[in-house]
């Protein structure tokens, strides 16, 4: 047996066979529902904005975030390799409704962040952070 049919049992045998990898990820990574459609989510898109250039950009926005923030006057902000950044919106989608919710937060501006969490699957193992492609382009 070589090391490619180890793999294979592995990934059968994940929980038993209670549950793929995909469906742990949804029940406990995601614990959203579809923003559309409200069946249970299978990705997470999350927007972020650099906190800097929310202040820069909006900042009648970071006022209105601090004003309202229950923990006090400041804007909450999640670290990552880009930075600490500012969350915008926070949505999941189930697998039918994925690539309208993923086309719709590509079309934010270029200097916002979209995060797209697909959890674990054989063609994309790791999530990550991509940088926007750029809805803002000049019209
Ligand atoms: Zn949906």
């Amino acid at each position: 047996m070589d090391a490619k049919d180890k793999n294979v049992i592995h990934v059968k045998k994940f929980m038993d066979g209670r549950m793929s990898p995909q469906e742990l990820h949804r029940a406990l990574g995601i614990r959203k529902k579809c923003e559309q459609c409200g069946a249970p989510a299978a990705v997470r898109i999350r927007v972020l904005v650099e906190l800097a250039e929310l202040v820069k950009r909006q900042p009648e926005f970071v006022a209105q975030i601090m004003a309202t923030n229950q923990n006090g006057p400041y804007v909450p902000t999640i670290d990552t390799k880009y930075g600490k950044m500012v969350k915008i919106s926070d949505v999941g989608a189930c697998e039918n409704c994925r690539k309208s919710a993923e086309i719709a937060a590509a079309r934010g501006p270029s200097w916002c962040i979209v995060e797209i969490d697909r959890g674990p699957s054989p063609t994309n193992p790791v999530s990550g952070q991509v940088p926007n492609a750029g809805g803002d382009k000049p019209e």
